[in-house]
C-alpha cells in the first residue's frame, strides 16, 4: 500500500517527519514525542460518520467487527492484510441511570463508557492492536513493554495471538494480581524489577533501543492511534452528538492525548461542528498533571515551558517524591505523553483535578453498587466527576461520557478490602488502619441453620413458617438494598 501515513514531530519549531516504517518513539532530531500524521487530502473519507456504523452489517469480516478498525479510515496507516484484531472495542456507553442521579445529575446526562469489557479487560487493546499492527508492518518479533499491570496483560495476550514473543517489566509489588496473572497465562516472559513504574520505563525504553525489543508503551505513537477510537464509539452511541465532557482519568496521559487528537482530526476533516470539554483526574498521589497546569504549565502553541518542567521533576528528586496511590493503573510520576495532554486539554478547552484514595475506592464502590465493576483507577473518574459537580466546575444538566478504563476483576484486593477490612498479603491498600467504606457490604458470618439464617435474612421468626412452606419469605425488614 502506499501510505499517505507519516510519523511528525509535535515540536512546532522541529515538525520533522519520519517514514511510518521507521520504529521511533522519539524524534530522531530533537527527542520529542511523535504523532501519525495523515495527507487526508489523499485519504478515502467517507462523507459523514454514519458510514461506520453501517459497518455492523458485515461484522463477519473481522476488520468490520473490530471496534477500533471499524474506524480505519481515521487510522489509515496500515494495508488491511497487516491489521493484528482480536475483536477489540466491542465496548458499549451505558446510560447510568442510577449513578447519575445518585450525583445529583439530571436524568440520563452520565454516561459510562466500558471499557473493562475488552478482550484483556482494559482499553490498553484499542492501543495495542495499532501498534501491533505496526509491529507487523516493520517487522518486529519481539515486543515489550513496562507496566503497572494492563498494558503487560494486553501486549501478552496480543504476542499470544499473533505470534510474537512477548516481555514485560514491572514494577516489584506494584501490580494487581488480576494483571499479574494474565502476563503470566499468557506466556510473556516476566520480569520483576526492583523499582517504581517511572524506573521500569526509563530501563525498558534503554534495553529496548539497545536490544531491538519494538516497544508497546504509549510513547509509541501508533497506540495512540488507536485509542483515539474510543472516542468514536462514544459519538456514535450518542449518534454522533458530541457530550458536553469527557472524563478519563489520568496516568501516563496516553488516553486523554489520544482523545484531543481525535476530536482536533475530526473537526479538521469537518465530520464534527463542537468539540466536548475534557477533564482528566489524577490521584492526589500521583498529582504531576495537576501541579503542573495548576503552576501554570501550558501547551502555549506547542511552546511548553520545558525549564519549568525540568525544575519540577528536579524538585521531585530532591524531595524523593515518588508516586503512591491504590490506583496502581495510574500510580505514575513522570508522564511520557505529558506535552500531548497540555495539548489535548488545549484542544478540549480541559480541566485537571486530583482525588484522594479514600474517594476513588468510595466512586468505586458506588460504581460497583450500580452493575458496573470497574477497576480504582477508572473510579477516579467518578470521584472527579463529584468533586467537579460539587465545586461547579460542571452542572448537573450537562452531558457527561467517564470512561471506565479498566474492569473491576483486575484488582479484587482492592474492592475486597473495601468491604471486608481484610486484605490480602499482596494488597497495596490500606495505607493504616482498616477503616472500611460507607458502602461496604460485608458477608455476614452464620451458622449452618435455618433458624440462624431467618434471622440473618432480618425475618420475623414467628411469622415465617407458613410462607416458607409456600415458597416464599415476607421481608419483616427492607433487605439492604437502595431503592430506586
Ligand atoms: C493504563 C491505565 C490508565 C492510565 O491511562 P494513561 O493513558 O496511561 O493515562 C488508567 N486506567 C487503567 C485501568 C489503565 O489500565
Ligand atoms: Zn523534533
Amino acid at each position: 500500500m502506499k501510505t499517505i501515513a507519516y510519523q511528525q514531530c509535535i515540536n512546532p519549531t522541529c515538525s520533522a517527519t519520519f517514514d511510518i516504517g521507521q520504529v521511533l518513539t522519539s524524534c530522531a532530531k530533537c527527542g520529542e514525542l511523535l504523532d501519525i500524521q495523515y495527507d487526508w487530502s489523499k485519504a478515502p473519507l467517507p462523507k459523514s460518520l454514519d458510514a461506520f456504523q453501517q459497518r455492523w452489517q458485515s461484522r463477519r469480516f473481522p476488520l468490520d467487527y473490530s471496534g477500533v478498525w471499524r474506524f480505519r479510515e481515521l487510522l489509515p496507516f496500515a494495508a488491511d492484510a497487516m491489521v493484528c484484531t482480536v475483536g477489540e472495542g466491542q465496548t458499549f456507553l451505558q446510560n447510568a441511570v442510577c449513578l447519575g442521579k445518585e450525583l445529583g445529575m439530571w436524568p440520563g446526562q452520565l454516561w459510562l463508557q466500558y471499557e473493562g469489557m475488552n478482550p484483556s479487560g482494559s482499553f490498553k487493546d484499542n492501543g495495542m492492536t495499532a501498534a501491533f499492527t505496526h509491529a507487523r508492518i516493520v517487522g518486529a518479533r519481539r515486543v515489550a513493554c513496562a507496566s503497572t499491570g494492563n498494558t503487560s496483560a494486553s501486549l501478552a495476550l496480543y504476542a499470544a495471538m499473533n505470534g510474537f514473543q512477548g516481555v514485560v517489566f514491572i514494577g516489584s509489588g506494584k501490580i494487581a494480581f488480576g494483571k499479574l496473572s494474565q502476563a503470566l497465562d499468557y506466556g510473556a516472559l516476566t520480569l520483576q524489577i526492583e523499582g517504581d513504574f517511572d524506573t521500569c520505563l526509563a530501563r525498558v525504553r534503554q534495553v529496548s533501543s539497545q536490544l531491538g525489543l519494538y516497544l508497546m508503551n504509549s510513547v509509541n505513537p501508533f497506540r495512540l492511534e488507536g485509542q483515539k477510537t474510543i472516542m468514536y464509539r462514544i459519538l456514535e452511541s450518542l449518534s454522533w452528538q458530541p457530550p458536553d465532557w469527557i472524563i478519563v482519568p489520568g496516568g501516563n496521559l496516553g488516553n486523554c492525548s489520544a482523545f484531543g487528537k481525535a476530536f482536533h482530526e475530526l473537526r479538521q476533516l469537518g465530520l464534527i461542528k463542537r468539540i466536548p470539554r475534557l477533564a482528566i483526574i489524577n490521584a492526589e498521589g500521583a498529582n504531576t498533571l495537576y501541579s503542573m497546569v495548576h503552576a501554570g504549565i501550558s501547551w502555549n502553541g506547542g511552546h511548553v515551558n520545558q525549564a519549568a518542567i525540568d525544575g519540577f521533576y528536579a524538585d521531585m528528586d530532591r524531595r524523593q517524591l515518588h508516586a503512591h496511590t491504590v490506583a496502581s493503573a495510574i500510580e505514575i510520576g513522570r508522564p511520557v505523553n505529558l506535552k500531548k495532554a497540555l495539548r489535548s486539554l488545549d484542544v478540549m478547552k480541559g480541566v485537571v483535578a486530583q482525588v484522594s484514595d479514600n474517594d476513588i475506592l468510595e466512586a468505586k464502590a458506588m460504581v460497583g453498587r450500580f452493575g458496573f465493576a470497574c477497576e480504582p483507577a477508572s473510579a477516579a473518574t467518578i470521584a472527579g466527576l463529584r468533586q467537579l459537580l460539587a465545586n461547579g466546575t460542571i452542572s448537573r444538566h450537562e452531558r457527561v461520557a467517564c470512561v471506565l478504563t479498566g474492569h473491576g476483576l483486575k484488582d479484587p484486593d482492592a474492592t475486597v478490602y473495601y468491604h471486608t477490612g481484610v486484605r490480602t498479603k499482596e494488597a497495596k491498600y490500606p495505607p493504616a488502619e482498616p477503616t472500611w467504606g460507607h458502602l461496604a457490604n460485608k458477608p455476614i458470618r452464620v451458622a449452618d441453620d435455618l433458624q440462624a439464617i431467618i434471622r440473618s435474612l432480618g425475618l420475623d421468626e414467628k411469622s415465617i413458617d407458613q410462607d416458607v412452606a409456600g415458597g416464599y419469605v415476607e421481608t419483616s425488614r427492607e433487605l439492604p438494598f437502595i431503592e430506586y
